[in-house]
């Protein structure tokens, strides 16, 4: 199904900035087909299903008709329910957020008159509302449609459903005759098409259908999850499968950018490619993922649509694809060459309905499963762990260290002892705060006051190549210098349990870690600024590794974060002028003994 670019459809550029903004890097296929045809003022009637980014297919061209110098009603949506309603008119809100005096309002019954009334009066443009409300401003004459320009049907099938028929067939009848109508359904039964035929003139039909077909060799499985807690979802999926090569797809630019700084943050070894990325640049990072350089990529469909790599462990789809194509285009890197592939895909809120049409429309061959727990993550890494320790002993790949073992042994321990001493240790034990807080790493987890951001997941990976060791550890990443702990920097290995490996090498510190400059941030704790905001800021904007940071102390008013001496210059050039939580960054060094 064809895409093009929102710069090739003749949009203006206040359109063409507010896109950007939303970050839409291409129109999606019925936005492609649907918005020349807008624009050129002909009737169109689409098929599609909601998700499929219908609603910008019809706003981009009413938004483009609206003379901003005129205050009378010249847009009108027609919407079954007041969820659409107020959704359609944020929609609305968006795309036009550069075209200055343009005004929306939903209507929808259920909400006071008198805040309706007062838009209108107002002389907002763009009416999105519920046919029975629609039809009562009209009675009371409080909402004149001699102006109209466009009316719009969203789901006229639904709406039918819903019994507005009567309601919708007054209103049609009741507008000028010049007007211009977009008709959208996703299905076309007969009393459609009798709509269609009595209040279209010589419409351009478009249908966006779904040729989605099943991929048998990948296991796709879907989640429902709270948005705030997708990052979480994603990490405890790829330790409980111990994956290390994968694509993770976001539909937005913005969101690739957030997501690879968090997952950069939490000592994952990620990269990212999308539509501002440099040519030079994409292709750099494309080279280095086939050569498995890291092992996630972050992604937008676009920028991976010129990536010719299909033997992934995994595809995740961070964010919804637009369509059941999209969806299949996405998972069909995966389950290559007879290997069974994984692909998940995060649902949250409202998108259930777009998962369910996809699965429905696409046929599609998604189950859905619970989000796994914390206790069955850590129960899977330890099976990891153990497998892993088996394979040492059976090939014995090991350097014996028989004196040491002796030393331990005439001191009275037991062999027994020994090894679950060295277990503990390995499986980041060492990690933990001092005796106080629950013992198992879920408990800790669980009563960790940012488990979003700082999980033990990120103290046990040890990124391939000349990607991160490890980020700071959770502990050292609480609120001021309590842990004591040294601030691990060096270079990173291939082997995941490195990290652990390196809790040996702890030491206690007291002030400024030697090789470590202290740079100040003009954000604190008024600002609820949090360790993991100013790592994944860091990590993200110089993309040098998560560990070159060392020790954070937050303030009131500003952070003191100490930085390998060598990049302290460069983070201080780079973060200046970055926001963080609305606030525009000042950093600076801060001389020694100034600290
Ligand atoms: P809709 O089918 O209109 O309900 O849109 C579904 C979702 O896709 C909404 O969250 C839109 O903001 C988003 N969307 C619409 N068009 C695009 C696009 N061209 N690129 C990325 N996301 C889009």
């Amino acid at each position: 199904m064809e895409k093009r670019p929102f710069n090739e459809l003749g949009l203006s550029p206040e359109i063409l900035k507010a896109v950007d903004k939303m970050g839409f890097e291409e129109a999606s296929p019925i936005q492609t087909a649907v918005i020349p045809h807008g624009l050129a003022g002909k009737d169109v009637v689409g098929q599609s299903a909601t998700g499929s980014g219908k609603t910008a297919a019809f706003a981009i061209p009413a938004i483009e008709k609206v003379d901003v110098k005129l205050r009378q009603v010249q847009v009108l949506v027609l919407c079954p329910t007041r969820e659409l309603a107020v959704q359609v008119a944020e929609e609305f809100g968006k795309l036009a957020f550069f075209k200055k005096g343009l005004m929306e309002v939903p209507i929808y019954g259920g909400q006071s008159y008198e805040r309706q009334f007062r838009a209108l009066h107002a002389g907002a443009q763009v009416v999105i509302g519920t046919p029975g409300r629609v039809m009562d401003h009209m009675a009371r004459g409080t909402m004149k449609l001699d102006a109209l320009k466009v009316i719009v049907l969203d789901e006229a099938d639904r709406m039918l459903d819903m019994g507005f028929r009567d309601d919708i067939e007054h209103i049609l009848k009741s507008v000028p005759a010049e007007r211009q109508c977009l008709f959208f359904s996703a299905t076309m039964p007969q009393m459609i098409q009798d709509l269609i035929k009595r209040y279209t003139r010589d419409p351009v039909w478009v249908r966006i259908e779904a040729h989605a077909q099943n991929a048998p060799q990948v296991e796709q499985i879907y989640f429902e999850v709270d948005r705030r807690s997708k990052i979480e979802l994603l990490t405890r999926l790829i330790d409980l499968h111990d994956f290390r090569f994968g694509i993770i797809f976001c539909s937005t630019k913005i969101m690739v950018d957030e997501l690879d700084e968090h997952l950069h943050a939490r000592g994952y070894s990620t990269d990212r490619l999308h539509g501002d990325i440099t040519q030079a640049q994409r292709t750099r990072v494309m080279d280095k993922f086939r050569r498995r350089g890291f092992e996630f990529l972050v992604a937008t469909d676009v920028a991976a649509r010129g990536l010719d790599v299909d033997d992934l462990e995994v595809v995740f789809n961070f964010d919804l694809p637009n369509d059941a194509e999209d969806y299949t285009h996405r998972i069909g890197r995966t389950g290559r060459a007879g290997k069974q592939g994984m692909a998940f895909t995060f649902v949250a809120g409202r998108e259930l309905y777009k998962m369910q049409n996809m699965i429905h429309y696409g046929r599609l061959n998604i189950r859905r499963e619970r989000v796994p727990s914390m206790d069955e993550v850590e129960e899977a890494k330890g099976n990891v762990f153990f497998e892993r320790l088996r394979a040492t002993l059976e090939e014995k790949k090991f350097r014996p260290h028989d004196q040491m073992v002796q030393r331990l042994i005439e001191q009275g321990y037991t062999s027994t002892d020994i090894a679950s001493a060295l277990i503990h240790l390995l499986q980041g034990a060492g990690e933990e705060a001092p005796a106080k807080g629950p013992g198992t790493k879920a408990e800790r987890i669980a009563a960790n006051e940012a488990p979003k951001v700082a999980p033990a997941a990120k103290v046990e990976r040890a990124a391939p190549g000349a990607s991160p060791a490890k980020a700071p550890p959770a502990s050292a990443l609480g609120s001021a210098r309590s842990t004591h702990e040294k601030p691990v920097y060096e270079k990173p290995s291939g082997d995941r349990f490195a990290a652990q490996k390196r809790t040996f090498d702890r030491k206690p510190r007291t002030g400024r870690e030697s090789g470590f400059t202290t740079v100040t941030f003009n954000v604190g704790r008024a600002q609820l600024v949090t360790p993991a905001d100013l790592v994944g800021k860091i990590a993200g904007v110089t993309r040098l590794p998560a560990n070159v940071v060392g020790a954070i102390d937050i303030h009131e008013e500003h952070t003191n974060v100490d930085v390998a001496t060598e990049h302290a210059e460069l983070v201080v050039a780079k973060l200046a002028g970055i926001r963080i939580k609305n606030q525009s960054l000042k950093p600076a060094i801060v001389p020694p003994g100034a600290e």
